[in-house]
């Protein structure tokens, strides 16, 4: 069983993410540990990564979906993965990619999130000065950190063209999240709303068994 777990700020549901995956009898796999271990691997998927890495450009997403049959797809083991993929174009390679392949997602567990609600979120999110200290996620203007007692930094300048251009990738023209709105018209999947782990497992287990 391979499941697509989709969101923005990924972090703030790993809780839920791993509840899921306990469940399941499943293992959560973060894109970014997936290109780290192949990178790692010196294989020859993994070097053409590194290059790209190493010269600041974007990934292509035929490259990631490669990387993805070789350690999402190709396991018997049940997987979730989360952080993949995030744009349309990201999702328009995986669904051309999976169409063509005899890999099947089982489906897609999604976030709802509006662009507001997102924005909060980013903008909610401080960092000390010292790396090691604990991150903090909070409304309030002006937090200081609980180690050292100096103000915090905001993680992410709303003001920075990347962070509002990476926000607006997130979603497609009529505010859905564009990854798994691709792919579900496309793959015609199903979408499963992330309520709660146990609702959603429910909704995966409720699946027909040709899907799973
Ligand atoms: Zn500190």
């Amino acid at each position: 069983m391979k499941i697509i777990f989709s969101s923005p700020f990924p972090p703030l549901w790993s809780k839920g993410v791993s509840e899921i995956a306990s469940l399941l009898d499943a293992k959560v796999v973060y894109i970014g540990d997936l290109l780290r271990a192949e990178v790692k691997s010196n294989s020859l998927l993994g070097e053409e990564i590194k290059t790209v890495f190493d010269s600041g450009q974007i990934l292509k997403p035929d490259l990631v979906s490669e990387l993805l049959s070789q350690r999402f797809f190709n396991d018997s083991d049940n997987k979730i993965l989360v952080n993949y993929p995030n744009n349309k174009t990201q999702s328009e390679s995986l669904a051309k990619f999976v169409k063509n392949s005899a890999y099947r997602i089982s489906a897609c567990v999604v976030v709802s999130s509006d662009k507001a609600s997102i924005t909060k979120k980013f903008e909610s999110q401080f960092h000390c000065m010292d790396s090691s200290h604990p991150k903090l996620e909070t409304s309030e203007g002006n937090p200081e950190c609980e180690i050292c007692n100096k103000p915090m930094i905001h993680s992410y300048d709303l003001k920075n063209h990347q962070v509002t251009h990476l926000i607006d990738s997130y979603f497609d023209d009529n505010g859905a999240l564009s990854g798994v709105s691709t792919l579900s018209r496309v793959l015609g999947l199903e979408t499963i709303p992330f309520t709660t782990p146990k609702e959603v497992v429910n909704q995966i287990q409720g699946l027909s068994h040709e899907n799973v």
